[in-house]
């Protein structure tokens, strides 16, 4: 599904159909677009503010989850959709926490797009929902050319990943809204240069907020929970 699979046409294709190709993943991008600007819309109309966050396997998107649910379930009615290729190991990490949840299984695509959290959308009480957090698939590339109707990008990076990230993947770093570095509890075991990192980042995107964060050990958490609450009250 979605832009993977026109490789193969590119493959086979001769000099014609490769600009037809072209042409084909501007329509495909633009018909996500005109989906996201649906969701976007009812997303507003429901008072529901919602987070796309995105990171490569393992840098800690379900574990900020948690922990922003844990910090402000109190506060705020707060749902989740999670993006996976397979199972549903993240939806009942969240499940456990009781708030609403859905998982979507992508079937083999490497993000989410905009139509699928459109059909995941009438499993939620939107009405009953001030936040709505969308864990993208693991993928530091693709997602960011799929817009869900989200109001804020976030980001999370972790030390293991190595501080040359922002410099690799150029293209996630310049588009999102926020960061976080989680991990940061391991740094004194690693080789990571966090002045490095940051340089990358701000040359990228000066206007990102950033919080390093250990969801492990709470370091941080708190700083990035009072942004996101103020985002929220702002919106
Ligand atoms: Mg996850
Ligand atoms: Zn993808």
């Amino acid at each position: 599904m979605g832009i993977h699979g026109l490789r193969r046409w590119h493959a086979n294709g001769t000099q014609g159909r490769h600009i037809l190709k072209v042409e084909i993943v501007k329509d495909i991008l633009s018909a996500n677009e005109q989906i996201a600007q649906e969701n976007r819309r009812l997303f507003d109309e429901k008072g529901v503010f919602v987070l796309n966050v995105m990171a490569a396997p393992g840098a800690g998107k379900t574990s900020l989850i948690e922990r922003t649910i844990e910090a402000l379930r109190d506060r705020l009615r707060i749902g989740v959709i999670e993006g996976d290729v397979a199972s549903t190991i993240d939806a009942d990490r969240i499940a456990r926490l009781g708030v609403p949840v859905v998982q979507i299984n992508t079937g083999g695509a490497c993000h989410l797009d905009a139509n699928m959290v459109r059909v995941a959308l009438p499993r939620l009480p939107l009405d009953e929902t001030d936040l709505l957090l969308i864990e993208n698939v693991g993928n530091l590339i693709c997602p960011t050319s799929f817009a869900l109707g989200e109001h804020l990008k976030v980001m999370i990076a972790s030390t293991p990943e190595g501080d040359d990230k922002p410099y690799k993947y150029p293209g996630m770093f310049s588009v999102v809204d926020v960061l976080a570095l989680n991990k940061v509890d391991l740094l004194p075991l690693l080789e990571f240069d966090l002045d490095y990192f940051r340089r990358g980042v701000e040359a990228l995107n000066p206007d990102v907020a950033f919080f390093p964060v250990s969801c492990k050990t709470g370091k941080g958490v708190q700083e990035w929970i009072d942004w996101l609450v103020e985002r929220c009250r702002a919106s």
